[in-house]
């Protein structure tokens, strides 16, 4: 790594972090790729009409997709704010001033209970956010299709359906059947497919809306992605007269959004692909043989074209716990965080699609001393209970350092 690389973390008094946890807002989310930084630079001095502006974008998005119009939110939780808002109010805009009061207006929202995830936000908040209320239909791990089918009632503004890792990947109704559903009663359907690669299998199933994370896979700069048919995304822009200010995306988001989606459809896929499993490799051969470590190479759960390098943690052999390892490559300098969310049952995740280079390397041999201290058991024991607090801790905690 250059040496401006540290440069800057000095300059910025902030912590080096490797990230090969995958594209999390907690670390800033994915690296920007050229193009999306120098549109977002070169709009920045500028003035222009944000309204021809977000034209602009909607073309830029319904090329990337095949849908009728996009339009450019401030993240993917705004949007499914915002879409929701769409549904409840049209173009009315008496309607869309008077939210989140819905009174006289559609205003309960289908969610199957499966779906109703945490990625970082409760997503029923985004929802409830536009003044809606949520019918959350069927139990976490089982949604009927007659449960649906009698939770959509004249007052039923939206169905929502969630695509993603943190989901519950069975017993719910798929897309196709969901939109089947809700478009028999004449009810819109709203995708949060924030993280998915997939930017047209949504729509093809049924979407009338499908949301994207700008800042995810596209590397692009913070912002929302709303793609879908023309009266919807219109009525999702017209809220930027109410509710939508608060969740305002400026102009240099939204040309740096269109320049990520147009360098995705360019991008060298193949090229990309091989440098990631050159990655895992190098990471599998780095841990290969250690006693209590077992690792493969495991696919991306909600298809995406990504895979991921796994270890599981037999703590009593390996000499240390999957967190304690976790807390340890977390301490370091630079600090290395991975994918932690089944640690507690001793499975520890690398992603390798934030790497700078030499970081593949870098991440390889910290591994190794992790994994040398924890059979020599130096490593310090991690609480479960007090891991399991941690973000509430950190949020306890935060501020300017005391004098
Ligand atoms: C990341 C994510 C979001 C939030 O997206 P932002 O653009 O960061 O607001 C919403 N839903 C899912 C499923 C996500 O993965």
């Amino acid at each position: 790594m250059s040496s401006n690389w540290d440069a800057f973390y000095g300059t910025a008094g902030l912590r080096p972090v490797v990230n090969v946890s995958g594209t999390m807002t907690a670390l800033g989310a994915s690296i920007a790729v050229p193009q999306a930084i120098e549109a977002a630079a070169a709009i920045m001095p500028r003035f222009v009409l944000m309204g021809e502006l977000h034209a602009r974008a909607s073309a830029v998005v319904a090329q990337a997709t095949g849908a009728e119009a996009g339009f450019i939110t401030a993240s993917a939780s705004a949007g499914i704010t915002l879409a929701v808002a769409a549904a409840m109010t049209g173009p009315d805009l008496a309607r869309i001033e008077r939210l989140p009061d819905t009174e006289g207006m559609r205003n309960r929202v289908v969610l199957q209970a499966g779906h109703n995830c945490n990625y970082g936000a409760p997503l029923d908040q985004a929802i409830r956010l536009a003044g809606a209320k949520v019918d959350l239909v069927g139990t976490a791990t089982l949604v009927a299709e007659h449960s649906i089918v009698g939770a959509i009632t004249e007052a039923t503004a939206a169905g929502v359906f969630v695509v993603s890792h943190h989901v519950v990947d069975y017993g719910q109704v798929p897309l196709r059947r969901f939109a089947e559903l809700c478009h028999a009663r004449g009810v819109p359907v709203i995708v949060d497919a924030a993280s998915e690669y997939d930017l047209h299998g949504f729509l093809a199933d049924g979407a009338d809306a499908v949301l994207y994370s700008a800042h995810k896979f596209l590397g692009g700069p913070t912002a929302g992605i709303m793609a879908g048919k023309r009266e919807l995304v219109r009525a999702a822009y017209m809220q930027n007269t109410g509710i939508g200010r608060g969740m305002k995306v400026g102009k240099e988001s939204i040309a740096g959004a269109m320049a990520a989606l147009k360098a995705w459809s360019g991008r060298d896929a193949a090229a990309i692909r091989a440098r990631e499993t050159a990655a895992l490799e190098r990471w599998r051969n780095a841990v290969h043989g250690t006693p209590g470590v077992v690792a493969r190479i495991v696919a991306d759960p909600t298809d995406n074209p990504l895979d991921r390098f796994q270890i599981d943690v037999d703590a009593s052999r390996a000499g240390a716990s999957a967190l304690d390892m976790a807390a340890d490559l977390a301490a370091g300098d630079p600090a290395i965080i991975i994918r932690d969310h089944e640690a507690d049952h001793g499975i520890l995740q690398l992603d390798p699609c934030n790497l700078h280079p030499g970081q593949a390397e870098l991440v390889a041999a910290r591994l190794c001393e992790t994994l040398a201290r924890a059979a020599r058991h130096e490593l310090k024991p991690v609480d479960a209970d007090a891991w399991r607090r941690r973000h509430e801790a950190a949020l306890a905690t935060w501020g300017p350092d005391p004098e």
